[in-house]
């Protein structure tokens, strides 16, 4: 799947396209805390390893739409 930005390693820094800089933020501490265990794909599906369920997992996929959203272009800005 396409993805947006470096899914490797997201910025924690906001790049210029980003349009909720704190969104950004905080998406990207949770997309770098959620990350799959390494294990032999053979003996059971792969895991979280900081929550453990299956992966890709709640946190992960809640931080990846975050940092969709923090870069879209619909995104409703604040109104005063
Ligand atoms: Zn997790």
């Amino acid at each position: 799947m396409h993805s947006p930005f470096d899914s490797d390693c997201p910025p924690i820094e906001p790049s210029p396209r980003v349009r909720q800089s704190l969104l950004w933020r905080l998406a990207v501490r949770l997309y770098r805390e959620h990350r799959a265990e390494i294990q032999c794909p053979t003996l059971r599906p792969p895991q979280c390893r900081v929550c453990g369920r299956e992966w890709p997992c709640e946190g992960r996929r809640l931080a990846e739409r975050g940092l969709v959203v923090a870069l879209s272009e619909s995104s409703r800005q604040p109104v005063e």
